[in-house]
């Protein structure tokens, strides 16, 4: 298990990030992954902090997650020699920064600015132009340091797509345990359990979810933090990722780029919720009350699309056994899924 050693969330964490550094010995050098949003917000602070210490700070600015992103930030890793990575931005930088730092063999310490989806504290990445369409496992981060009055200034968009991205461990789980029953996969009871939990936290506080709540968010980051975290337990994304995970990449690969990781998710949560006879209108609710899209319109794509993605859900990662292999559902059932669930 590759774990976090220093996690701080909560108001101007970031001005803490030197003294995380020290402790963790990293005095000398420092490569900075981030994009050009990201390094305004919170990059260029980060570098300003580290070179006050005496640190030799280079920044690199990305601006997509494919494999020649990773690539290029490799060959920075390689000239520059930096003892650590730091990854400031959302999805996409830290996944790039997680990524390359692995493969590079240097520690990586992520520091968010979007609380959109659990790769903020997870071992794994998601990379464009990679041959699967999920996350793969890189190295899970020495450092996370989320910072909320940084991660305040993202639209409040992104905060939701991160509560629906914790809300889907309910099925994840779900998922993860049907497949130990039927295939004999190794479940691992803890990590499960750190997942669910982090799904049933962030149900209990959805009416601290609003807008500039700098409560809502430190719930929410820990939540996302944890989920991160079982991942590193179970030494994959079981815990976190079932199949409205893989509702949510069937969609995107049909649809690329429609809605958010989270949006898509939660959508996928609630049909497969239905699936496995839990409550799914408890679920539906909850993201109806935050003002989540529920149905195919609400995620800018049609009663086709879903249909499709529900399809070829169970197709796009075989090996990972879910409700949806059990039940082998055909297009007619599917049909009625959807429907009764009023997504389309
Ligand atoms: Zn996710």
């Amino acid at each position: 298990m590759q774990l976090p050693r220093e996690v701080i969330v909560g108001n101007g964490a970031i001005e803490r990030i030197a003294e995380v550094s020290r402790r963790l010995g990293f005095i000398k050098s420092a490569l900075i992954i981030a994009g050009s949003r990201t390094n305004d917000v919170a990059g260029k602070r980060v570098r300003e902090i580290l070179e006050k210490e005496g640190m030799t700070v280079n920044t690199f600015l990305v601006e997509g997650a494919t494999v020649n992103d990773v690539q290029r930030v490799e060959e920075r890793i390689r000239d520059l020699k930096p003892q650590v990575v730091y990854g400031v931005g959302g999805g996409t930088k830290i996944d790039v920064a997680k990524c390359s730092s692995a493969k590079k063999e240097i520690p990586f310490i992520s520091v968010p600015t979007t609380a959109s989806h659990d790769g903020i504290a997870s071992p794994l990445s998601s990379i464009k132009g990679f041959e699967k369409p999920y996350s793969v496992m890189a190295q899970a981060p020495l450092a996370i340091i989320a910072d909320t009055n940084v991660i305040m200034k993202a639209p409040w968009r992104f905060a939701i797509s991160g509560y629906e991205d914790v809300v889907a461990k309910f099925t994840a789980v779900k998922d993860w345990k049907l497949a130990h029953a039927e295939k004999n996969e190794y479940y691992g009871g803890y990590a499960a359990s750190l997942a669910l939990m982090s799904a049933k936290h962030v149900m209990q506080n959805v009416q601290l979810m609003t807008e500039n709540n700098e409560e809502a968010l430190r719930v929410l980051l820990e939540a996302l933090i944890s989920c991160g975290v079982s991942m590193s337990i179970a030494g994959s994304s079981r815990p976190c990722s079932g199949s409205e995970h893989l509702f949510s990449h069937a969609l995107e690969m049909i649809k690329p780029n429609c809605a958010m990781h989270g949006e898509r998710c939660g959508v996928g949560t609630i049909m497969m919720a239905y699936l496995h006879g839990a409550d799914w209108k408890r679920i539906r609710d909850a993201l109806r009350r935050l003002g989540a899209p529920t149905s195919a319109r609400e995620l800018g794509v049609d009663s086709d699309d879903v249909l499709k993605a529900l399809d070829i859900a169970a197709s796009v990662r075989p090996e990972r056994f879910t409700i949806l292999n059990k039940l082998s559902l055909n297009r007619e059932a599917y049909e009625h899924l959807a429907t009764v669930t009023q997504v389309i």
